[in-house]
């Protein structure tokens, strides 16, 4: 059998109404908290005044950064490390989507120390210190697994470019993951996020780095999207569904944390940097059908295993004929939640693809493909995917 190590340090408390369990949480790392959060949402349900009114009932000194926008950017970790120093933080609660979780992960560095966050990506020689604050998260989305990922996403205008810092210490100390904050995510957004869940589930499964406990999960992962993510596009008001999303979505981010994701996230992540407006969840739907066809032939078994999650029939068929009609299964799950799309729907240009393309191998992600893909092959992907 395959040796493995298998790594995950998060207090994860899962289920519903653990939303109150914020002020313990927060409260055992330190005494003063910055909360992080998106600029205005009243789509949450109220949910960031509750949790502002947990804290200030425990009498947790709070101050609240709501400066957080979908691709977060190096200004705003900047503004809201800025305010972690001036409150003197001990502690940073991310609360919402991937988007917030990962700007409190970014600030939990810039704040405590020199330069920016982005001096602390995963590839640069200086890496975060054991000074960096502790990190809480409650995440609102089924999702990006960020609630149990030592990973923080950023973006750099300036560079039009997307990375990640990547350090042991971003895992959060303690997650909530509360089905119930779940209710308010808008369809398209469920859709977008749990293809996210999805993709995280099969490139860990595809990854050379995957074991046999993260395979485990990635397959178990996929078996609840292909029957919950459906069922919370349609009625999103569906508990048991947001319930299913919500344990896929922590499954797959254990994947990613210890196995990794492949070639459709290094497309993704330059696709996000790129075109901002393009959410995470679309970047990767937009170029899965033309990576799948590309890819099948280099790894048959574990295609046809995740073909026969989303399609019973294909029990009976075997090799590659099982792993071609499993790209096809995909593409129908797409189709199903709404998320087969093209890169003309994003709004990237035709002509701007060859710079796309090279900008998708900025991030070691497509070497950990089974098919280890050229600037060439990408450039078709990309063509196709038009
Ligand atoms: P998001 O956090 O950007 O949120 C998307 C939208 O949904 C926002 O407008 C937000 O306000 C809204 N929203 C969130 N929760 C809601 C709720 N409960 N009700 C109503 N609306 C709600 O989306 P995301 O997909 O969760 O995060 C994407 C970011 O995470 C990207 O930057 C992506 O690259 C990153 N990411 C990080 C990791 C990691 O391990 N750190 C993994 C994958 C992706």
């Amino acid at each position: 059998m395959k040796a493995f190590n298998y790594h995950q340090p998060t207090d994860i408390r899962f289920g519903r109404g653990r939303l109150k369990e914020v002020p313990s949480s927060v409260g055992r790392l330190g005494g003063r908290c910055e909360h992080v959060t998106v600029t205005h949402a009243p789509q949450h349900g109220g949910l960031v005044g509750t949790v502002k009114g947990l804290l200030a009932e425990a009498r947790i000194p709070t101050a609240h950064f709501s400066g957080v926008i979908p691709n977060p950017t190096t200004d705003v970790v900047s503004a809201g490390a800025r305010m972690a120093r001036e409150f003197k933080a001990d502690v940073v609660l991310g609360l919402g989507g991937g988007s917030s979780m990962d700007t409190a992960k970014a600030i939990a560095v810039q704040a405590t120390h020199p330069g920016t966050a982005w001096d602390y990506l995963f590839f640069r020689e200086t890496q975060p210190t054991e000074r960096t604050l502790p990190i809480v998260a409650v995440t609102t989305t089924s999702g990006t697994g960020s609630h149990v990922t030592q990973v923080a996403v950023v973006s750099n205008p300036g560079e039009k470019s997307k990375s990640a810092l990547y350090h042991p210490l971003l895992y959060p100390r303690t997650s909530i993951v509360d089905p119930d904050l779940m209710l308010t995510v808008p369809a398209r957004v469920t859709a977008a996020t749990g293809f996210d869940v999805f993709a995280h589930a099969f490139e860990s499964y595809l990854n050379p780095g995957g074991s046999p406990y993260t395979d485990l999960m990635a397959l178990e992962a996929l078996a609840i999207v292909a029957k919950a993510l459906p069922e919370a596009v349609r009625d999103g008001r569906r508990i048991e569904a947001r319930e299913r999303m919500a344990w896929a979505d922590t499954l797959a981010g254990l994947c990613i944390a210890n196995s990794g994701v492949t070639l459709p996230h290094g497309i993704g992540m330059a696709i996000g940097g790129l075109y901002p407006h393009v959410s995470h969840g679309e970047a990767l739907a937009v170029v899965y059908p033309a990576i799948l066809r590309y890819s099948f032939r280099t790894s048959p078994a574990k295609f046809a295993a995740v073909g026969r999650i989303l399609d019973k029939k294909l029990a009976g068929e075997k090799g590659l004929q099982a792993a071609e009609k499993s790209c096809a299964a995909i593409e129908r799950f797409l189709k199903r939640i709404g998320m087969r799309l093209s890169l003309r729907d994003l709004r990237v240009p035709e002509e701007e693809l060859a710079a796309l393309a090279l900008q998708s191998l900025v991030l070691p992600d497509y070497k950990n493909h089974p098919r280890i893909a050229s600037l060439e092959d990408i450039v078709t992907i990309l063509n196709e995917s038009h």
